[in-house]
């Protein structure tokens, strides 16, 4: 589903995120930028090595902030890569951290010039966070920020798995 908010086409689709064709994709990256599992480990395979040689140079990256890369052989020019929290109960700062890392990429996308990113579900994976909360958050700081920002042309949220995609619909009906 799709709806418009303000510029931007904000659309839900299932899908792997390593084939989108946005300017930049969103990577729910580990706070050592060293790959791993779930969409991480999918990333750094299509991409090539390139990603992680620039992951290596950068280091480190905080929960809630965000680091940019080249996107090396993906479609997409830019990865930004950001650390959403490790669910543990809910009252460890997880949403206020899960809010951080969704503006802090959107935020990367205003810096870089760019009009479209793909989201992946960040931390509803091996990170533990309740899908529909997690999704709750994802579209709230999505559409404030689109709201006072023109530049963004296109949110593209790419979900993996057809309950994944269920969920986000459900929330972004109820907010439009
Ligand atoms: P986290 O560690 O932040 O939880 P995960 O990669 O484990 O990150 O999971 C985040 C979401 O990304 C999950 O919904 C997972 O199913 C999904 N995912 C895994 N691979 C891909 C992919 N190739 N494209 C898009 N989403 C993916």
């Amino acid at each position: 589903m799709e709806t418009k908010i303000n510029n931007a086409m904000i659309a839900l689709v299932q899908g792997d995120i390593t084939r989108e064709e946005t300017e930049a994709i969103v990577n729910a990256a580990n706070s050592g930028l060293k790959g791993g599992g779930g969409v991480d480990g999918a990333i750094h395979r299509a991409g090539g090595p390139s990603i992680m040689e620039e992951c290596r140079e950068i280091g480190y990256c905080s929960t809630g902030q965000a680091v940019v890369t080249g996107g090396g052989n993906l479609k997409a020019g830019y990865i930004i890569h950001t650390v959403g929290p490790v669910y543990s109960g809910g009252n460890r700062g997880e949403a206020d951290l899960l809010k951080s890392a969704y503006l802090e990429s959107l935020k990367k996308v205003t810096q870089n010039r760019l009009r479209s990113v793909s989201f992946p579900a960040i931390s509803a994976g091996i990170y533990g966070y309740p899908p529909r909360e997690a999704a709750h958050i994802a579209l709230e700081t999505t559409i404030n920020y689109v709201k006072n920002h023109e530049d963004i042309e296109l949110v593209r949220f790419v979900l993996f798995s057809r309950d994944i995609y269920d969920v986000f619909s459900d929330e972004l009906k109820k907010m439009i």
